[in-house]
């Protein structure tokens, strides 16, 4: 417990100073723990020093946490496979890997079928990552949007990327797509960019929300 204090207290002042060096406040971040392969018990402790959201990567293992931690919050953050799309929506509040066209079809399909409404963000991937972690290519992102159609059920956030770690400029990048699509669109989007040992840079081209895990759980537990 005081261990994760500890780290939890760290990242918030890494947040803090990243947001005094760029002129913006820290309230204007979302620190989201990423609690893929960590215990239960641990985003249990995480919840008692008030964290209530948390992103996973695997729609088997988070589905299984939200319903054993159903006063939580889960967010889906990794790759999800189109016959996964109801189980996703079931057991998560969010969706931030939708990447494909046909994706978004089918999210639509079963949201209207399960009646519900679930915030979605496009993952993107503008540097031909060989699709390793996911995500849409900027020539494929009209095609996406057109397919999501601004479906009242499934609310279009933002974008979230993770770019590869030695391309410098893919921050900024992927900033200037999203004000492409703020004008296109007419309305603000959020960006979810930075992870552990780049959340400063993403903070520094306005990244909206940083997603956490080792720096915030500690190192995590082999593959599940
Ligand atoms: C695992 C993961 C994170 C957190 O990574 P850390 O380096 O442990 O902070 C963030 N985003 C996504 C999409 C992830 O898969």
């Amino acid at each position: 417990m005081i261990d994760l204090a500890r780290r939890i207290h760290e990242v918030e002042a890494r947040i803090s100073s990243a947001c005094a060096a760029c002129g913006r406040s820290p309230e204007s971040v979302e620190l989201l723990p990423v609690s893929k392969r960590q215990p239960s018990a641990l985003i249990r402790e995480a919840a008692s020093l008030g964290y209530r959201c948390f992103g996973e990567n695997y729609v088997q293992e988070g589905s299984a946490k939200a319903q054993e931690l159903p006063q939580l919050e889960f967010v889906l953050i990794g790759p999800l496979q189109r016959n996964k799309a109801k189980p996703a929506l079931q057991h998560f509040h969010e969706i931030l890997s939708l990447d494909r066209p046909e994706l978004a079809t089918r999210l639509r399909q079963m949201a209207e079928e399960l009646e519900v409404t679930r915030k979605v963000w496009i993952q993107v991937d503008l540097w031909d990552e060989a699709t390793k972690m996911g995500g849409c290519t900027q020539n494929d992102l009209p095609a996406l949007m057109e397919a999501l159609g601004e479906d009242p059920r499934l609310p279009l956030q933002g974008f979230m990327a993770i770019p590869p770690p030695e391309r410098r400029k893919a921050f900024q990048e992927v900033a200037q797509l999203r004000a492409l699509w703020q004008d296109t669109l007419g309305r603000p989007l959020r960006l979810s960019l930075g992870m552990s040992d780049d959340l400063e840079a993403a903070i520094a081209v306005g990244s909206d929300q940083v997603r956490i895990g080792t720096a915030f759980f500690g190192s995590r537990r082999g593959q599940i």
